[in-house]
């Protein structure tokens, strides 16, 4: 068979699975990569996607109004134990930055902010995953393909930030309401924050930022017009556990 027409029966074929994959997909196949990344007319695009977290801005109501926007968008269950799943939620400082205690911080030791995947430079949750079924797109993105996950965990093992969930029981015995435009998971699939992937695929910003009342910035690392660039010119910021090399892309403004 032409190689040319093997592409075509792949592609046609990951179309054709569409939702079934992942969310976002469409914008990305399995083996991502440069040569099979590609792109809509309206997609949003960027060398590396990065988001600024504006802690001066992150009041309660805020933030439960991110969480709601992201878990009603995605079908995140609400269990009400630690085996809950969670792709953005609330941390206080101290434990979000319990590595780089600075004096003229003690203050904010208690503060409340918001945690997410920070979809690292070098995320050790995609070297650890035995099937690909995370990877990292080309624009920086690290992504679920839920089919492909065998609930081993070892991205959970792999994430020194907790970011993703484990589904010990069928999530969708949790959900009170479901958004038919995205899948719900099963029981024993890892899943996280996708950066609204889906979202950019249509030229829309990530759902937490537009509630975010400005807290939340988003925008491309490598173009220094971006708000995200703009707002680390401007501000001291930190990220998490910065020693360990993983090179998050999820910046907080003191
Ligand atoms: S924060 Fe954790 S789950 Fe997200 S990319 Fe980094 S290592 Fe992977
Ligand atoms: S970027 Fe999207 S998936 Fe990630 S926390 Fe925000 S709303 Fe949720």
């Amino acid at each position: 068979m032409k190689s040319s027409r093997r592409k075509f029966i792949r592609m046609a074929g990951f179309a054709a699975l569409g939702w079934s994959i992942c969310p976002s997909l469409a914008g990305a196949a399995v083996e991502a990569g440069p040569k099979l990344y590609f792109k809509g007319e309206e997609q949003l695009s960027a060398t590396q996607w990065a988001m600024a977290v504006d802690t001066k801005k992150l009041t309660r109501q805020v933030m439960n109004k991110c969480i709601e926007a992201c878990h009603t968008l995605h079908n995140v269950p609400e269990i009400d134990s630690n085996q809950n799943i969670k792709w953005l939620w609330i941390e206080p400082f101290r434990n979000l930055f319990y590595d780089q205690s600075h004096p003229n911080l003690t203050d904010m030791a208690n503060k409340p902010f918001l945690a997410l995947c920070n979809h690292c430079e070098n995320p050790p949750c995609v070297r650890v995953c035995p099937t690909k079924a995370t990877f990292k797109r080309p624009d920086g993105i690290v992504l679920m393909d839920f089919h492909r996950c065998i609930g081993c965990r070892f991205c959970m093992a792999g994430c020194p930030y907790g970011s993703r969930s484990f589904n010990f029981f069928d999530p969708r015995r949790y959900l009170e309401q479901l958004d038919p435009e995205y899948p719900t998971r099963t029981k024993g699939v890892v899943e996280k924050c996708e950066f609204c992937a889906h979202r950019l695929d249509k030229g829309q910003m990530p759902a937490c930022v537009e509630a975010s009342e400005g807290a939340l910035l988003f925008g491309d690392l490598s173009d220094s017009s971006s708000d995200v660039r703009r707002a680390l010119r401007e501000r001291y910021s930190l990220v998490r556990k910065p020693k360990l090399g993983t090179g998050p892309n999820v910046y907080y403004l003191i």
